[in-house]
Formats: structure tokens, sequence, C-alpha cells
């Protein structure tokens, strides 16, 4: 049995990125709700799960609304929320501080930390923790306080690495720029949730309450997406409607367990491997 086909019948829950997967900009990809039902008519679960963490659970089901893609909140996985909920499982799970958290970012992240049971400071010598994300309104001020909070102890955490941001203007600075700027000042590398790092990933397992050998990654990046979900052992999807070319996920080494036009063909390999 070929790897791909083997994989493809452990799946029960598929983990989606979304820009290059889900959309492109504003418009929507091809296939997309046909995906979605066949894996819920086959008693499969999905989440999607993308860096961005400027926004809110809710904020990104309105924008797939407006995109005629219809989910729930608790179906999207920003880094926002990833990191809130993985640093509310430290405080759990391994007895760190819940102290307060200064923030570099906007209301995706502020919200989240809030959801999580997180009181949020703007005092560099009350916070325990700094949390930074992308932050389109930043100040030198606010940098000078998230830089002074990690010289001071505060532990320093990120969304996301992304050294750019795509737009129509074309790349600007993205989280991992503003990641490199207090690491610069502070002297102090952050631990960072997005992918390719591993903490996204087990949040969003855990979220679909499955394990890595049940659970299928769908990315557009060899070197986010799908080598971060190659080091957990997921399975993993490359498809060709964003950044990685067939040729890239070819060469790459390991290379994806399936390689994809798009959605349809997906699908299209998922169906047949259900009927062998
Ligand atoms: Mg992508």
């Amino acid at each position: 049995m070929s790897r791909e086909l083997s994989g493809l019948r452990m799946v029960r829950g598929v983990l989606f990125d979304m820009d290059g997967v889900i959309y492109v900009g504003t418009q929507p990809l091809p296939g997309v709700q046909a995906a979605l039902d066949y894996l819920t008519t086959t008693g499969r679960t999905f989440l999607f799960v993308t860096n961005n963490a400027s926004k809110t659970s809710e904020q990104f089901v309105e924008r797939l609304a407006e995109m005629d893609i219809h989910v729930r909140p608790e179906q999207v996985l920003g880094s926002a929320e990833a990191t809130a909920a993985w640093l509310a499982g430290q405080v759990t799970h391994q007895n760190w501080p819940r102290g307060p958290v200064i923030v570099m970012g906007q209301d995706g992240l502020k919200v989240a930390l809030r959801k999580h049971g997180f009181e949020l400071t703007t005092d560099p010598h009350q916070a325990r923790y700094a949390v930074a994300g992308i932050n389109f309104q930043l100040t030198y001020e606010e940098l000078a306080n998230v830089t002074l909070a990690i010289r001071g102890g505060a532990k320093f955490i990120g969304t996301n690495s992304d050294a750019t941001y795509p737009s129509e203007r074309g790349h600007l600075p993205g989280a991992g720029s503003i990641l490199a700027l207090l690491t610069t000042a502070s002297g102090q590398s952050p631990l960072v949730i997005g992918k390719p790092n591993r903490g996204m990933y087990e949040q969003a397992i855990a979220r679909l309450n499955l394990t890595v050998g049940q659970t299928l990654m769908v990315g557009d990046r060899y070197d986010t997406d799908i080598s971060g979900a190659i080091g957990l052992g997921l399975w993993t999807a490359g498809v060709l409607t964003g950044i990685s070319s067939r040729a890239d996920f070819e060469q790459a080494s390991p290379p994806p367990d399936v390689i994809a036009e798009n959605l349809i063909d997906l699908v299209d390999r998922l169906r047949w491997a259900d009927q062998q």
C-alpha cells in the first residue's frame, strides 16, 4: 500500500492552513465547502489553523462568511488563540504563575489572553509575561515598555515568526520582524507558538481530540505548514494554490505524503482512498 493511501485512510481530522489553501486575498479557492462537507459526511473533523494573530476567531468566521465559507468560531485556530491557550496550559499543568501579561499586539491577542484568564498590564514592572505578535498600530512607547518588561524578567513569548505579512502593497513587516526588534533590544529570544513550532499543532490536535497519526495537515508552504507537521509526525498534504510549487514539494526532504493541485484534487484522493 502506498504511503499516500495508508495515510489518507488513517485520517480522522484535517488541519487546513488558510491563506493559499482556503483563500487568496479576498478570493475563496475552489472546492473549499465541498471538502468540508465531505469530511463531515465521512465522520471526520477539521480545523482552520493560521499564524495570523491579528483577529479573534469570531472575526475570522465573519471574513470567511463573506467568501461564502461557513464555519463556527471553534473551527478556527489563529496563533493568538493558540498562544493564549498554550500559556494557560503552562499555568495549569506546569505551575507557571498566573501573572499579568504585557502585550505587543492587537485585539485578537488581547481578547484571547483575557478569555483564558490573564490580566493585561501596560506596566513593564508588573508583567510576568511579554506576549508579542503583529501590531499594525505599534508605537515606540509600546516597544519600549515590552523591551523593559523582558529585560526585567518577563517571559518572552511570540505568536509566530513570519518575517513578512502579505498585502496588496507587497510584503510588509510581519510578527517575526517585530520579534526580531524586541530580541535585539532585550537580548532575549522568544518562545514562539505558531507554525512551524510544535505549540500550534499540539493545540490544534488537542482541540480535535485526535492523535498525530489520525491528523492530516494541509498547507501551501513547505517551510512552515508541512515541515512543522512532519516534525511532529502528522500526515501532510501540500497544495499548489499558494506559495510552494510542485517542484518545491517534490524536492523537499522529506516531501509531504500527498501533493494535490487544490482541495478538489485532495478530496478526490481521499474519496478514492476511502473506497479501497
Ligand atoms: Mg498559507
